[in-house]
């Protein structure tokens, strides 16, 4: 692995931003697409997190082309749930040591019992600074997982979150992430509440990186409490 600079950040980027609507002309169907990242942390490691469908495969090396990057540079696959639109790229992705499928971790036929604790604040260190973790971060699904990047070159810590948030305006509107299906909305509305106040920056499952402002903060924890009253 590259040797550590002090001075470098982790680099957060989107390379993609998700999507999900209703399909014109059928209300029972959607169309929808994950947000794809990639991090690069400091110590060389570098992360793809959430991989799209199996049709985004030419999509997706060309994404990491622009970033000077081949899929065999990948070192570690994240998708933050199981479904089809979050991990269906991970076959690109054979020279990593680890895919990490929600909070199943695997290498070949090799299964790890990471993030196997019980703690629900168990995390696991992707890098070799302990600066760029998963953790769980059920709601959505209850196996579900986000990426915490601390010391990124956007100045705050970031969280990579998969579908815990749907888009930003999920928070205004909780329509919008309920609607996109939650195995537990009691725990997700907690959960969302304490990764807002955990981070600076959001990356959601399906739409553009936001800030998250004091006003979203108060919001979520709102939502939350008064969740716990019902
Ligand atoms: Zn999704």
């Amino acid at each position: 692995m590259a040797y550590s600079d002090p001075a470098q950040r982790n680099q957060v980027t989107v390379l993609r931003d998700g999507y999900s609507r209703q399909e014109d002309g059928d209300e029972s169907a959607m169309r929808a697409n994950c947000t794809c990242t990639l991090v690069r942390c400091r110590d060389g490691t570098n992360i793809i997190v959430d991989t799209m469908t199996a049709w985004d495969g030419e999509h997706l090396r060309s994404l990491l082309v622009q970033q000077g990057l081949g899929v065999d540079d990948i070192h570690v696959v994240v998708c933050s749930h199981g479904h089809s639109d979050h991990i269906g790229c991970n076959y690109l992705f054979q020279k990593a040591r680890m895919h990490l499928v929600g909070a199943c971790a695997s290498h070949h036929d090799l299964y790890m019992d990471h993030l196997a604790s019980g703690n629900p604040d168990e995390q696991l260190a992707l890098d070799s600074n302990a600066e760029v973790v998963v953790r769980r971060s059920p709601g959505h699904t209850l196996s579900c997982v986000s990426v915490i990047v601390d010391n990124s070159q956007l100045g705050g810590r970031v969280g990579i979150t998969g579908d815990l948030f749907e888009r930003r305006e999920d928070i205004d509107d909780e329509n919008i992430w309920m609607e996109a299906g939650s195995e537990n909305e009691k725990v997700q509305r907690e959960e969302r509440s304490k990764i807002a106040h955990l981070c600076e920056f959001i990356v959601p499952g399906h739409g553009p990186m936001f800030p998250v402002t004091s006003s979203m903060r108060c919001k979520l924890k709102e939502d939350a409490a008064y969740s716990s009253t019902i």
